[in-house]
């Protein structure tokens, strides 16, 4: 069973919220690909597993933990009352070798150190275990997901730590038969005392590089022709509502600007006053959290991003979008 959803990570919306009012730099584009990669490699275990069956486990995803003085991420936790399995999941693909411990991808040695990272995930959570004295396993594998990612090593020793895709579901069939009894609550519980939220967010934009105003949601366009209570597309006709348009910058702003506190005079800036204050204002105090101090006030935006605040009950769109076929 997953306990928890997937998200995209803030990082990946950061760089999807960028590439729409600037153009990225060849640095930035690189890290957009990675963080695209990763989450679609993040998403491909998760169809597998939900396709294999997961009910003799429970599954936490994309979880930070505060274990002893630092945080970690841990991509999936499969848990049952013989302990706790990490999941580390990579997307590689192409032709990588591994020698006397070093990474190389055509030859050339990557950045990232798999297994290191593997061993002090574990490392953190068997640090957790002794602390209670649990009586229950830790252990991990490097997941490799992609059907287009071949290994060369000579150690040996690598090969009982890795599942590559062609065994990917044999390995997640393993988990069929398990119990979950007092054990597994005992780890979920223990596991949920050091949830935090990622703590490792630190984008921030240079507010000159970015085009201000607001945007077709289906094309990017910023061509908008303004009707009464909606915003025509001049480039491919769709048409969305003014709150639809305000909920988006609200969400663009919050993963541009993160921490930097939302002012109505800031959010105006950002979309060029291209919307009617009077119908901002309404926007930000149904759709913000409102901090006042003194005499500023600030708005932090209710929901998660965008998508979260038009699945929520209680973002109803009077006015509905209408979106042409891509
Ligand atoms: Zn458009």
């Amino acid at each position: 069973m997953f306990l928890n959803t997937r998200g995209k990570s803030h990082d990946l919306l950061f760089y999807e919220t960028l590439e729409r009012r600037c153009e990225l730099t060849s640095v930035e584009k690189s890290w957009f690909k990675t963080f695209q990669k990763g989450f679609e490699g993040e998403c491909l275990y998760d169809d597998i597993f939900e396709d294999v069956g997961h009910d003799d486990v429970l599954v936490y995803r994309d979880l930070y933990l505060k274990l002893g003085k630092s945080v970690t991420q841990y991509d999936a936790l499969v848990i049952n009352d013989d302990g706790i399995v990490v999941n580390e999941i990579k997307n590689y693909t192409g032709d990588y070798k591994v020698e006397g411990g070093d990474w190389f991808r055509n030859g050339q040695r990557i950045s990232e150190a798999p297994l290191a990272q593997l061993n002090r995930a574990v490392g953190k959570l068997i640090g957790l275990k002794n602390s209670v004295n649990g009586q229950f396993g830790v252990s991990g594998k490097l997941i490799f997901v992609s059907d287009d990612f071949y290994l060369q090593t000579d150690d040996n020793s690598l090969w009982p730590k890795i599942v590559v895709r062609m065994d990917l579901r044999r390995y997640l069939r393993g988990f069929r038969g398990g119990k979950i009894g007092n054990k597994s609550q005992f780890i979920i519980r223990l596991l949920s005392e050091n949830i935090v939220e990622n703590p490792y967010i630190d984008n921030n934009v240079d507010e000159a590089r970015l085009r201000k105003g607001i945007y077709c949601g289906q094309c990017g366009s910023f061509s908008l022709i303004k009707s009464r209570f909606h915003l025509v597309c001049s480039e491919c006709g769709s048409k969305e509502s003014n709150e639809t348009h305000l909920l988006r910058a609200m969400n663009d702003y919050q993963f541009l600007f993160y921490g930097k506190p939302m002012t109505r005079t800031a959010f105006s800036y950002l979309i060029n006053e291209e919307i009617h204050w009077k119908t901002v204002s309404r926007a930000l105090l149904k759709h913000c959290y409102i901090n006042k101090n003194g005499v500023s006030t600030t708005y932090q935006f209710k929901y998660k991003d965008f998508d979260d605040a038009l699945s929520k009950g209680d973002t109803h769109i009077k006015y509905k979008d209408y979106l042409t076929q891509k």
